[in-house]
């Protein structure tokens, strides 16, 4: 179980710039189903916008530096609701790890607590309200309980942390499907937001898919 540094968390970045690129017309058509339909367009212009940032990183920049970089050019760069979320949950997790060199899976678990906490402030969701904190808040949970469960059989790994939270996140974002949404853009439809996935919670599930494929490398 190798920690994590700070080429991972760009490497991060960048798989989830391509995740979010390739499956950018299936958030986008979530959105139109029970939004304004530009949650691909969105998501895929901020990270891509992320990648560019990091790029212009000192190669020496701590991960913390280099998430906070990245939440930073997301906010300044992505339309609509969903920019200012993702953009305080990668600040929030960077502040989280601190100027540490390498991040082992308790610190993992650390920064996405806090990022989970950043977005609930910000956005006020609860779970059950059909956003993307139905997708990251039970991977937060299953991130915990893996580090718990291992730390009594040895050691939890970043890399089990990272896949616990990237199937949790899929089950949490399939479970807004029956959802009514209470939060966001979703919210105005009322009762004819149910029968779709919210496509924030999709997205959250690919980041997070990202970062379980870069840490188990
Ligand atoms: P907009 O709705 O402004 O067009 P996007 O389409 O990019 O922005 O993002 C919509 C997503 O943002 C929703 O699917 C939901 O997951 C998330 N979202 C919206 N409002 C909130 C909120 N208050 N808290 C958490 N997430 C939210
Ligand atoms: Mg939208
Ligand atoms: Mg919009």
């Amino acid at each position: 179980g190798r920690p994590l540094n700070a080429g991972d968390f760009a490497a991060w970045i960048g798989r989830a710039a391509e995740l979010v690129a390739a499956d950018a017309d299936r958030l986008t058509r979530l959105d139109a189903a029970i939004g304004d339909g530009d949650h691909g367009h969105n998501m895929d212009r901020g990270l891509r916008a992320a990648t560019e940032a990091l790029s212009g990183l000192p190669e020496d920049a701590p991960p913390g530096k280099v998430l906070i970089t990245a939440g930073r050019a997301i906010v300044s760069r992505t339309g609509g609701a969903s920019g200012p979320l993702y953009g305080t949950a990668l600040r929030r997790a960077g502040k989280a790890l601190g100027d540490a060199a390498e991040v082992d899976a308790a610190a993992l678990g650390s920064a996405l607590r806090a990022a989970l906490e950043g977005v609930r402030e910000l956005g006020k969701a609860a779970e059950g309200d059909k956003t993307m904190v139905d997708a990251l808040a039970p991977a937060v949970a299953a991130c915990e309980a893996a580090l718990a469960g291992a730390s009594r059989d040895g050691g939890a790994t970043p890399a089990g942390c990272a896949r616990a939270a990237a199937d949790a996140a899929e089950r949490g974002a399939d479970a807004t499907v029956p959802m009514q949404a209470r939060k966001g853009r979703a919210s105005y439809l009322g009762a004819r937001s149910t029968g779709h996935m919210d496509p924030g919670a999709a997205s959250t599930a690919l980041i997070l898919r990202a970062l379980a494929e870069v840490a188990g490398r």
